[in-house]
Protein backbone atom coordinates (compact mmCIF):
# COMPACT_ATOMS: atom_id res chain seq x y z
CA UNK A 1 0.00 0.00 0.00
CA UNK A 2 1.65 3.38 -0.96
CA UNK A 3 2.05 5.79 2.13
CA UNK A 4 1.36 9.17 0.00
CA UNK A 5 -2.50 10.12 0.14
CA UNK A 6 -3.12 13.22 -2.15
CA UNK A 7 -6.26 15.43 -2.90
CA UNK A 8 -7.94 13.89 -0.26
CA UNK A 9 -11.90 15.50 0.92
CA UNK A 10 -11.33 18.39 3.67
CA UNK A 11 -14.33 18.95 5.83
CA UNK A 12 -13.35 21.70 7.90
CA UNK A 13 -15.75 21.30 11.07
CA UNK A 14 -16.74 24.37 13.09
CA UNK A 15 -18.34 24.70 16.22
CA UNK A 16 -20.30 27.58 16.70
CA UNK A 17 -22.91 29.24 20.08
CA UNK A 18 -24.01 32.54 19.88
CA UNK A 19 -21.57 33.52 17.22
CA UNK A 20 -23.83 35.69 15.50
CA UNK A 21 -20.76 38.64 15.62
CA UNK A 22 -17.94 36.26 14.56
CA UNK A 23 -19.43 33.54 12.30
CA UNK A 24 -19.58 35.79 8.61
CA UNK A 25 -16.63 37.03 9.31
CA UNK A 26 -15.05 33.64 9.40
CA UNK A 27 -16.82 31.98 6.93
CA UNK A 28 -15.38 34.47 4.55
CA UNK A 29 -12.16 33.59 5.71
CA UNK A 30 -12.30 30.05 5.89
CA UNK A 31 -14.58 29.85 2.22
CA UNK A 32 -11.72 31.60 0.79
CA UNK A 33 -8.90 29.20 2.46
CA UNK A 34 -10.74 26.09 0.75
CA UNK A 35 -11.00 27.45 -2.47
CA UNK A 36 -7.33 28.47 -2.72
CA UNK A 37 -6.67 24.80 -0.96
CA UNK A 38 -8.70 23.67 -3.97
CA UNK A 39 -6.72 25.64 -6.42
CA UNK A 40 -3.80 24.92 -5.29
CA UNK A 41 -4.56 21.05 -5.80
CA UNK A 42 -4.23 19.95 -1.98
CA UNK A 43 -7.14 18.78 -1.66
CA UNK A 44 -10.02 17.60 -3.26
CA UNK A 45 -13.05 19.92 -4.90
CA UNK A 46 -15.44 17.63 -2.84
CA UNK A 47 -14.38 19.45 0.10
CA UNK A 48 -17.10 21.18 2.53
CA UNK A 49 -17.18 23.45 5.24
CA UNK A 50 -19.93 21.84 8.05
CA UNK A 51 -20.73 24.65 11.12
CA UNK A 52 -22.30 23.02 13.65
CA UNK A 53 -24.77 25.18 15.60
CA UNK A 54 -24.52 24.32 19.12
CA UNK A 55 -28.31 25.02 20.07
CA UNK A 56 -27.62 29.06 19.81
CA UNK A 57 -30.08 31.26 21.22
CA UNK A 58 -29.13 34.42 18.67
CA UNK A 59 -29.52 34.54 14.61
CA UNK A 60 -26.28 32.08 14.43
CA UNK A 61 -28.33 29.76 12.63
CA UNK A 62 -30.01 32.16 10.31
CA UNK A 63 -26.53 33.34 9.16
CA UNK A 64 -25.72 30.12 8.61
CA UNK A 65 -28.80 29.24 6.55
CA UNK A 66 -27.81 32.59 4.61
CA UNK A 67 -24.08 30.99 4.13
CA UNK A 68 -25.65 27.83 2.69
CA UNK A 69 -27.72 29.50 0.45
CA UNK A 70 -25.22 31.30 -1.53
CA UNK A 71 -22.24 28.47 -1.32
CA UNK A 72 -22.25 25.39 -2.30
CA UNK A 73 -19.32 24.71 -0.26
CA UNK A 74 -20.91 25.00 3.25
CA UNK A 75 -22.89 22.39 4.99
CA UNK A 76 -24.94 23.63 8.26
CA UNK A 77 -25.84 21.21 11.36
CA UNK A 78 -28.08 22.60 13.54
CA UNK A 79 -28.01 20.81 17.00
CA UNK A 80 -31.27 20.87 19.16
CA UNK A 81 -29.80 22.42 22.07
CA UNK A 82 -26.74 23.69 23.64
CA UNK A 83 -24.48 20.12 24.36
CA UNK A 84 -20.69 22.68 24.96
CA UNK A 85 -17.89 22.54 22.73
CA UNK A 86 -17.15 19.30 22.68
CA UNK A 87 -19.81 17.58 21.79
CA UNK A 88 -20.63 20.05 19.04
CA UNK A 89 -17.20 18.60 17.16
CA UNK A 90 -18.02 15.68 17.63
CA UNK A 91 -21.50 15.73 16.03
CA UNK A 92 -19.57 17.39 13.20
CA UNK A 93 -16.67 14.91 13.39
CA UNK A 94 -19.56 11.78 12.92
CA UNK A 95 -21.64 13.71 10.53
CA UNK A 96 -18.36 14.52 8.08
CA UNK A 97 -16.93 10.77 8.78
CA UNK A 98 -19.20 9.46 6.23
CA UNK A 99 -18.38 12.01 3.48
CA UNK A 100 -14.42 12.96 3.52
CA UNK A 101 -11.04 11.72 4.01
CA UNK A 102 -10.17 13.77 6.59
CA UNK A 103 -11.82 16.73 9.14
CA UNK A 104 -10.01 19.84 10.54
CA UNK A 105 -12.00 21.17 13.79
CA UNK A 106 -11.69 25.13 14.00
CA UNK A 107 -13.23 27.32 16.33
CA UNK A 108 -15.48 30.03 14.64
CA UNK A 109 -14.23 32.95 16.24
CA UNK A 110 -11.04 31.78 14.32
CA UNK A 111 -8.11 32.50 16.45
CA UNK A 112 -6.29 29.42 15.62
CA UNK A 113 -3.90 30.56 12.81
CA UNK A 114 -6.02 28.97 9.53
CA UNK A 115 -2.79 29.39 7.63
CA UNK A 116 -1.83 26.02 9.61
CA UNK A 117 -4.12 24.29 7.82
CA UNK A 118 -1.27 23.09 4.75
CA UNK A 119 1.08 22.18 7.71
CA UNK A 120 -1.98 19.50 9.08
CA UNK A 121 -2.54 18.47 5.80
CA UNK A 122 1.31 17.89 4.82
CA UNK A 123 1.35 15.74 8.13
CA UNK A 124 -1.46 13.48 6.62
CA UNK A 125 -0.47 13.32 3.57
CA UNK A 126 2.82 11.94 4.85
CA UNK A 127 0.77 9.05 6.76
CA UNK A 128 -0.75 10.59 9.70
CA UNK A 129 -3.84 9.61 10.90
CA UNK A 130 -4.19 12.29 13.76
CA UNK A 131 -2.90 15.68 13.80
CA UNK A 132 -2.93 17.68 16.92
CA UNK A 133 -2.35 21.89 16.56
CA UNK A 134 -0.10 22.90 19.22
CA UNK A 135 -0.53 26.41 20.64
CA UNK A 136 2.74 28.11 20.33
CA UNK A 137 2.43 30.56 23.17
CA UNK A 138 -0.26 31.57 25.86
CA UNK A 139 0.14 35.12 25.22
CA UNK A 140 -3.13 36.28 24.27
CA UNK A 141 -4.91 34.58 27.29
CA UNK A 142 -5.34 36.31 30.74
CA UNK A 143 -3.39 35.68 33.43
CA UNK A 144 -6.00 32.98 35.01
CA UNK A 145 -6.70 31.09 31.96
CA UNK A 146 -2.84 31.12 31.98
CA UNK A 147 -2.07 29.78 34.61
CA UNK A 148 -4.86 27.26 35.37
CA UNK A 149 -4.80 25.76 31.94
CA UNK A 150 -1.13 24.81 32.93
CA UNK A 151 -1.99 23.60 35.97
CA UNK A 152 -4.56 21.47 34.41
CA UNK A 153 -2.45 19.65 32.05
CA UNK A 154 0.16 19.14 34.80
CA UNK A 155 -2.90 17.76 36.91
CA UNK A 156 -3.61 15.45 33.71
CA UNK A 157 -0.15 14.44 33.17
CA UNK A 158 0.48 13.34 37.18
CA UNK A 159 -2.97 11.27 36.21
CA UNK A 160 -1.32 9.41 33.59
CA UNK A 161 -3.18 10.81 30.72
CA UNK A 162 -1.09 11.40 27.38
CA UNK A 163 -2.58 14.81 26.54
CA UNK A 164 -0.13 17.10 24.54
CA UNK A 165 -0.06 19.86 26.74
CA UNK A 166 -1.29 22.96 25.08
CA UNK A 167 -2.61 21.11 22.66
CA UNK A 168 -6.28 22.65 21.15
CA UNK A 169 -9.46 21.16 19.47
CA UNK A 170 -7.62 22.55 16.42
CA UNK A 171 -6.82 19.11 14.85
CA UNK A 172 -7.23 17.00 11.89
CA UNK A 173 -8.88 13.53 12.35
CA UNK A 174 -8.36 10.86 9.28
CA UNK A 175 -11.88 9.54 8.60
CA UNK A 176 -10.46 5.82 9.52
CA UNK A 177 -9.69 7.33 13.38
CA UNK A 178 -13.07 8.73 13.56
CA UNK A 179 -14.57 5.46 13.09
CA UNK A 180 -12.40 4.68 15.68
CA UNK A 181 -13.82 7.69 17.88
CA UNK A 182 -17.13 7.00 16.85
CA UNK A 183 -16.65 3.59 19.05
CA UNK A 184 -16.46 5.98 22.29
CA UNK A 185 -19.71 6.00 23.81
CA UNK A 186 -19.18 8.14 27.07
CA UNK A 187 -20.69 11.37 27.77
CA UNK A 188 -18.82 12.80 29.76
CA UNK A 189 -16.62 13.61 26.32
CA UNK A 190 -12.86 15.36 27.02
CA UNK A 191 -11.80 14.72 23.12
CA UNK A 192 -8.11 15.60 23.82
CA UNK A 193 -7.42 13.11 26.21
CA UNK A 194 -9.54 10.31 24.52
CA UNK A 195 -7.83 11.02 21.08
CA UNK A 196 -4.15 10.55 22.20
CA UNK A 197 -5.45 7.50 24.30
CA UNK A 198 -6.69 5.74 20.50
CA UNK A 199 -2.92 5.49 19.76
CA UNK A 200 -2.84 6.21 16.04
CA UNK A 201 -0.13 7.69 13.99
CA UNK A 202 -0.01 11.17 15.29
CA UNK A 203 2.36 14.13 14.31
CA UNK A 204 2.04 17.90 16.19
CA UNK A 205 2.26 21.21 14.04
CA UNK A 206 2.69 24.59 16.11
CA UNK A 207 0.39 26.74 15.16
CA UNK A 208 -0.45 30.73 16.33
CA UNK A 209 -3.28 31.94 18.24
CA UNK A 210 -5.06 35.33 17.49
CA UNK A 211 -6.88 37.44 19.80
CA UNK A 212 -10.57 36.75 19.71
CA UNK A 213 -11.93 39.90 17.13
CA UNK A 214 -15.32 39.39 17.17
CA UNK A 215 -17.77 38.79 20.41
CA UNK A 216 -16.73 37.58 23.39
CA UNK A 217 -15.62 34.04 24.80
CA UNK A 218 -18.22 31.68 25.31
CA UNK A 219 -16.95 29.42 27.62
CA UNK A 220 -17.76 30.22 30.94
CA UNK A 221 -15.94 29.34 33.91
CA UNK A 222 -18.46 26.84 34.80
CA UNK A 223 -18.58 25.23 31.20
CA UNK A 224 -14.41 25.67 31.92
CA UNK A 225 -14.25 23.80 34.99
CA UNK A 226 -16.96 21.11 33.92
CA UNK A 227 -14.67 20.68 31.08
CA UNK A 228 -11.64 20.07 33.71
CA UNK A 229 -13.76 18.05 35.28
CA UNK A 230 -14.88 15.50 32.44
CA UNK A 231 -10.89 15.73 31.93
CA UNK A 232 -9.80 14.30 35.23
CA UNK A 233 -12.22 11.73 36.15
CA UNK A 234 -12.65 10.25 32.86
CA UNK A 235 -9.11 9.62 32.80
CA UNK A 236 -8.22 8.59 35.99
CA UNK A 237 -8.86 6.66 39.43
CA UNK A 238 -6.08 8.25 41.39
CA UNK A 239 -8.57 10.54 42.97
CA UNK A 240 -9.70 7.76 44.58
CA UNK A 241 -6.77 6.38 45.54
CA UNK A 242 -5.72 9.65 47.13
CA UNK A 243 -8.94 9.37 49.34
CA UNK A 244 -7.17 6.21 50.44
CA UNK A 245 -3.84 8.43 51.44
CA UNK A 246 -5.97 11.14 53.08
CA UNK A 247 -7.88 8.60 55.04
CA UNK A 248 -4.82 6.66 56.27
CA UNK A 249 -3.11 10.30 56.76
CA UNK A 250 -6.20 11.57 58.89
CA UNK A 251 -5.65 8.17 61.04
CA UNK A 252 -2.50 8.86 61.56
CA UNK A 253 -3.04 12.65 63.00
CA UNK A 254 -6.23 11.18 64.85
CA UNK A 255 -3.25 8.32 66.83
CA UNK A 256 -1.05 11.12 67.27
CA UNK A 257 -4.30 13.15 68.67
CA UNK A 258 -5.25 10.36 71.00
CA UNK A 259 -1.80 10.39 72.66
CA UNK A 260 -2.08 14.05 73.14
CA UNK A 261 -5.55 14.35 74.48
CA UNK A 262 -4.39 11.23 77.09
CA UNK A 263 -1.42 13.39 78.06
CA UNK A 264 -3.74 16.61 78.44
CA UNK A 265 -6.12 13.96 80.72
CA UNK A 266 -3.31 12.93 82.83
CA UNK A 267 -1.87 16.11 84.14
CA UNK A 268 -5.07 17.62 83.62
CA UNK A 269 -4.90 20.72 81.53
CA UNK A 270 -8.32 19.58 80.37
CA UNK A 271 -9.23 22.83 79.24
CA UNK A 272 -6.58 22.86 76.33
CA UNK A 273 -7.57 19.43 75.54
CA UNK A 274 -11.21 20.92 74.54
CA UNK A 275 -9.47 22.50 71.46
CA UNK A 276 -7.30 19.35 70.37
CA UNK A 277 -10.60 17.17 70.68
CA UNK A 278 -12.46 20.30 68.34
CA UNK A 279 -9.55 20.30 66.40
CA UNK A 280 -9.42 16.48 65.33
CA UNK A 281 -13.08 16.69 64.88
CA UNK A 282 -12.89 19.64 62.10
CA UNK A 283 -9.72 17.84 60.20
CA UNK A 284 -11.38 13.86 60.30
CA UNK A 285 -14.78 16.01 59.35
CA UNK A 286 -13.24 17.45 56.55
CA UNK A 287 -11.63 14.72 55.58
CA UNK A 288 -14.52 12.84 55.69
CA UNK A 289 -16.39 15.38 53.94
CA UNK A 290 -13.77 15.50 50.92
CA UNK A 291 -13.76 12.10 50.02
CA UNK A 292 -17.11 11.61 49.67
CA UNK A 293 -17.29 14.35 47.17
CA UNK A 294 -14.66 12.70 45.43
CA UNK A 295 -16.06 9.42 45.69
CA UNK A 296 -19.82 11.01 44.77
CA UNK A 297 -18.37 12.67 41.81
CA UNK A 298 -17.59 9.29 40.06
CA UNK A 299 -20.65 7.60 40.93
CA UNK A 300 -22.59 10.56 39.78
CA UNK A 301 -20.57 9.93 36.52
CA UNK A 302 -20.64 6.54 36.29
CA UNK A 303 -24.70 6.83 36.93
CA UNK A 304 -24.32 9.51 33.92
CA UNK A 305 -22.94 7.42 31.53
CA UNK A 306 -24.77 3.87 32.33
CA UNK A 307 -27.63 5.70 30.66
CA UNK A 308 -25.99 5.66 27.83
CA UNK A 309 -27.82 8.85 26.57
CA UNK A 310 -27.39 10.02 22.79
CA UNK A 311 -24.99 12.90 23.20
CA UNK A 312 -26.57 14.80 20.68
CA UNK A 313 -29.57 14.96 18.04
CA UNK A 314 -29.44 16.50 14.43
CA UNK A 315 -32.33 18.76 14.35
CA UNK A 316 -31.60 19.83 10.74
CA UNK A 317 -29.33 19.49 8.10
CA UNK A 318 -28.35 21.72 5.08
CA UNK A 319 -26.52 20.22 2.65
CA UNK A 320 -26.60 19.22 -1.05
CA UNK A 321 -24.63 16.08 0.19
CA UNK A 322 -26.64 12.78 -1.00
CA UNK A 323 -25.72 8.88 -0.77
CA UNK A 324 -23.71 8.54 -3.71
CA UNK A 325 -21.33 11.07 -2.23
CA UNK A 326 -20.26 8.55 0.64
CA UNK A 327 -19.20 6.45 -1.89
CA UNK A 328 -16.76 9.07 -3.92
CA UNK A 329 -14.67 8.84 -0.89
CA UNK A 330 -10.85 7.91 -1.96
CA UNK A 331 -10.03 6.44 1.55
CA UNK A 332 -12.06 3.69 2.80
CA UNK A 333 -11.91 2.54 6.13
CA UNK A 334 -12.49 -1.08 5.86
N1 LIG B 1 -18.68 26.65 21.66
C1 LIG B 1 -19.70 25.72 21.44
N2 LIG B 1 -20.53 25.42 22.49
C2 LIG B 1 -20.41 25.99 23.72
C3 LIG B 1 -19.35 26.90 23.93
C4 LIG B 1 -18.50 27.21 22.88
O1 LIG B 1 -19.84 25.19 20.35
O2 LIG B 1 -21.21 25.65 24.60
C5 LIG B 1 -17.78 26.98 20.53
C6 LIG B 1 -17.62 28.46 20.24
O3 LIG B 1 -18.64 28.93 19.38
C7 LIG B 1 -16.25 28.49 19.57
C8 LIG B 1 -15.50 27.38 20.30
O4 LIG B 1 -16.49 26.55 20.89
O5 LIG B 1 -16.31 28.16 18.21
C9 LIG B 1 -14.53 27.89 21.33
O6 LIG B 1 -15.19 28.81 22.17
P1 LIG B 1 -14.54 30.20 22.58
O7 LIG B 1 -13.78 30.78 21.44
O8 LIG B 1 -15.62 31.05 23.14
O9 LIG B 1 -13.56 29.72 23.73
P2 LIG B 1 -12.14 30.34 24.14
O10 LIG B 1 -11.39 30.59 22.87
O11 LIG B 1 -12.46 31.59 24.87
O12 LIG B 1 -11.53 29.28 25.00
MG1 LIG C 1 -11.98 31.46 21.16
Amino acid sequence: MDNCRKQGILYIVVPCYNEEEAIETSAGKLADKLIQLKEDNIISDKSRIVFVDDGSKDSTWDLIRALYEKDDNIIGIRLAHNRGHQNAILAGMMYSMDYCDFTITIDADLQQDINAMELFIKEYEAGSDIVYGVRNSRNTDGFFKKTSATMFYKIMRFLGCSIYENSADYRLMSSKALEALSEYGEVNLFLRGIIPDMGFKSSVVKFDVFPRMQGESKYSLSKMFTLAADGITSFSIKPIRLVFTMGVLALFVGFIMIIHILYEHYFGFTVSGWSSILMSVWILGGAVLMSLGIIGEYVGRNYMETKRRPRYYFWDVLSRNNDSDKSDKKEKTQ
